[in-house]
């Protein structure tokens, strides 16, 4: 597919506003774009701008079986509300069929979460955008969220599909995505304001308590009190995953 200058565009890109940036990437792409969706905080504002520009495109969520049944709500919430496109990519296993190849739950171990992030998140979203000749993915991810996301690009390669990674609101607060939601009554996720400001699968989330960061919460149970452990999964090549 044709290269972009990621430099030359990504400065124009950083004079728009976040729904020029969506209507930029639908137009240059197509329906080679789509939206992967988390459903939470920072996917309702994107896929709440796609309502707004009547964008038909796909929006993809993967569903890896250990979802709150709340996230599964919201999904179908925005497809009746806002008549979105969502479509669930499933993993290839089921939980207790990769449980029975790999003899374990494999999201209980250091070693074994990496494998099941790969399997039950990474791999169905890859194989979409191989298959379906996707070549643009929208996503919400914020330099305010520190690590790799810090210096990200508005538009980034992502080799994983030979395509593109763009986020509209890289340069976004948490204040401003608040102030969006709130402005434009946006669906969110219900469990953000019983303590979870950031939801993965069951298994592997917990609420944050007073004073922790945002993302304490994920895969709490491979790290002792204090120590570093997994904050990311690898859906995003941004976040070094190298699937
Ligand atoms: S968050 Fe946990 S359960 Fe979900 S895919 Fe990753 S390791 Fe598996």
């Amino acid at each position: 597919m044709k290269r972009f200058n990621l430099e030359a565009i990504n400065r124009t890109l950083a004079e728009k506003n976040a729904v020029e940036r969506v209507a930029y990437g639908l137009e240059r792409f197509g329906q080679g774009a789509v939206l992967l969706s988390s459903m939470q905080k920072t996917a309702s504002v994107i896929m709440h701008i796609f309502h707004r520009l009547g964008a038909d495109n796909d929006i993809v969520f993967v569903d890896t079986g250990f979802h709150f049944h709340e996230t599964l709500s919201l999904r179908d919430s925005f497809m009746r509300k806002y008549k979105l496109n969502i479509m669930t990519l499933y993993p290839k296993l089921t939980p207790e069929q990769q449980e029975a190849e790999y003899n374990c739950k494999l999201y209980k171990t250091e070693k074994g979460q990496p494998v099941c992030c790969a399997q039950r998140k990474g791999k169905p979203f890859i194989d979409y955008m191989i298959q379906q000749g996707k070549q643009l993915a929208f996503g919400g991810l914020r330099k305010s969220e520190g690590e790799a996301r810090a210096n990200l690009g508005i538009l980034s390669e992502d080799p994983r599909f030979n395509g593109y990674r763009i986020n509209p609101i890289l340069d976004w607060t948490d204040e401003m995505v608040d102030a969006y939601l709130l402005e434009h009554e946006v669906l969110t996720h219900t469990m953000h304001s019983k303590g979870y400001p950031s939801v993965g699968c069951q298994c592997c989330t917990t609420p944050v308590k007073a004073g922790e960061d945002v993302r304490a919460g994920r895969w709490r149970h491979l790290r002792e009190e204090g120590e570093e452990g997994p904050v990311y999964c690898a859906m995003n090549y941004s976040d070094g995953s190298g699937i």
